[in-house]
């Protein structure tokens, strides 16, 4: 579903964010992505989702080969891709519901299958009732399973989190967790970067450990690993 061969990434200002990437994630698995910070997690997850491209190296996502992906093609790609950012990244004008349903307007679903769509994803991550709240008007774990469901509401083969609960409350996060599992439960394949050793050492999946742009441990039930 996912592979990378000898990935780099250089940015323009010459930081060489990955340095010599190799891993493969199948369909189905849930990955946390931990290391120091400035260890490179958020430029491997931004590669996935061809945020950012790489400098050297071979990606495969879902069968597409991204080095020789045209730009008009990259929408397609992140049709099969969520995203879930640490700040939500919500539009502030637009409702709960209204936000969900843009990510299906940007891809120009069939009208009618919309509203039955948003309502569904609304009722998994638990928020069917605040559906006309605006952003300001939630909590900031309400606003992270609005994202959440913004995320998954086209049906993507893989949903991406960028510290998901980096800015949300410990009681809440179990919560945002559970939401995770449930998708990951229903087949999307699961990649979340995080600070939380609480999470890591208690929801136990695989973990890949990233440290100054290369992978220093891949584990299949693995530990946090850090002192914080
Ligand atoms: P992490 O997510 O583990 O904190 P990042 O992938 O954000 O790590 O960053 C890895 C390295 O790349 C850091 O040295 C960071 O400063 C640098 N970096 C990240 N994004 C950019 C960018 N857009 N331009 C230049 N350097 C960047
Ligand atoms: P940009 O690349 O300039 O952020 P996009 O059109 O890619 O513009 O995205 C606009 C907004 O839509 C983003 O800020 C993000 O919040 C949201 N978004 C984009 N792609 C996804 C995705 N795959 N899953 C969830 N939200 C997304």
């Amino acid at each position: 579903m996912i592979s990378m061969k000898n990935v780099y990434k250089t940015y323009g200002n010459g930081v060489t964010a990955l340095n010599g990437i190799n891993v493969e994630i199948d369909k189905g698995e849930f990955v946390y992505v931990v290391g120091p910070s400035g260890a490179g997690k958020s430029t491997f997850i931004k590669l996935i989702y061809r945020e950012e491209k790489a400098t050297a190296g071979d990606i495969v996502i879902n069968e597409k080969e991204l080095s020789t992906i045209k730009e008009k093609q990259v929408p397609m790609l992140r049709r099969d891709i969520g995203v879930v950012f640490q700040d939500f990244k919500l539009l502030p004008k637009l409702t709960a519901y209204e936000n969900v349903a843009f990510a299906m307007e940007v891809i120009e679903a069939p009208p009618s299958t919309m509203r039955t769509r948003v309502l569904e994803v609304l009722d998994l991550v638990g928020l069917k009732n605040k559906s006309r709240f605006l952003p300001d008007e939630l909590s900031g774990g309400e606003q992270q399973r609005i994202s959440i469901a913004r995320a998954i509401v086209n049906r993507p083969k893989i949903v991406i989190a960028d510290e998901p609960t980096g800015n949300i409350d410990p009681d809440t996060s179990w919560e945002i967790m559970q939401i995770f599992e449930e998708i990951n439960r229903r087949g999307t394949t699961l990649i979340m970067a995080t600070h939380s050793r609480e999470i890591v050492d208690t929801i136990r999946k695989r973990v890949i450990a990233i440290e100054n742009g290369t992978i220093a441990r891949d584990e299949a039930l693995g530990e946090y690993g850090y002192e914080i």
